[in-house]
């Protein structure tokens, strides 16, 4: 399994997992031009795509996910409640998926894990290979749930959200609603959330870690580092962090 970021942030997400020659997409955040663009620059023929898994409606997630299943004629999974939303229940490309029920699509088997976010009904991915390895996709949370931590654990690899430092939130431009709604429970995850999360799930068999989602008025890519460097025992120049506007190297597993 190979999988690799296409670009992480507030302005759009999207993630490329392949096995066996065949690709899913986590996440369309982008317009469908600029996901295509973003995909030649991984190296991947779009037409290796089998479908888009879509963890919930907000724009930085599912903006380009219709137009871009439509123009490759590949189904669109989400929950019931993202496809509410989206308006998308009676789309012929729509699939609907449920948390805890494993979709299986090539050789790849996705587990929807449902997590705390301010969206109607907002799920992320486990993904695992024929070959048992397994990579955790794990962004837009408030908080950790026993659920999540029991959900992710064993993975080889990890891309979670790093989104803000809450010095840098409560001193930013944000008004404070929205300040109040990034730092709560239906919120984004803060650099210290995501340590502990990664330290939770840390295990022998853990390859890659890559750090995502990070907030470009509320966050320094450098505390980022630092926050992660703590717990997996690496400088903070190794620590993988994702690009709003670049590709990420493809990570093997
Ligand atoms: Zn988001
Ligand atoms: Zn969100």
């Amino acid at each position: 399994m190979r999988y690799a970021s296409l670009g992480s942030g507030s302005r759009g997400n999207a993630t490329v997992v392949t096995d066996n020659e065949r690709a899913v997409l986590i996440d369309c955040g982008f317009s469908r031009k600029s996901l295509l663009t973003r995909l030649q620059q991984a190296g991947l023929d779009a037409a290796c795509l089998d479908g888009v898994f879509v963890t919930h409606e907000h724009g930085d997630h599912a903006k380009g996910v219709q137009s871009l299943c439509e123009t490759l004629n590949v189904p669109f999974y989400s929950s019931f409640g993202t496809a509410r939303k989206m308006e998308w229940a009676e789309h012929p490309l729509w699939r609907c998926i449920r948390s805890d029920e494993v979709v299986t699509v090539g050789s790849l088997a996705l587990l929807p894990v449902v997590v705390p976010h301010d969206a109607e009904e907002p799920l992320q991915f486990v993904i695992e290979n024929t070959a048992g390895r397994r990579l955790g996709v794990l962004s837009d949370l408030g908080t950790l749930t026993p659920h999540i931590l029991s959900s992710y654990s064993g993975c080889h690899g990890l891309q979670v959200e790093a989104n803000h430092d809450p010095q840098m939130l409560q001193n930013g431009p944000y008004p404070p609603s929205l300040r109040a709604r990034v730092a709560g429970n239906f919120g984004h995850l803060s650099n210290q959330q995501c340590a502990d999360l990664v330290a939770r799930l840390h295990w022998d068999g853990l390859s890659y870690v890559t750090a995502g989602h990070i907030s470009e008025k509320n966050n320094a890519r450098a505390l980022v580092s630092q926050s992660l460097s703590a717990v997996l025992g690496c400088g903070p120049q190794d620590v993988m962090l994702l690009e709003q506007d670049g590709v990420s190297p493809w990570l093997q597993l």
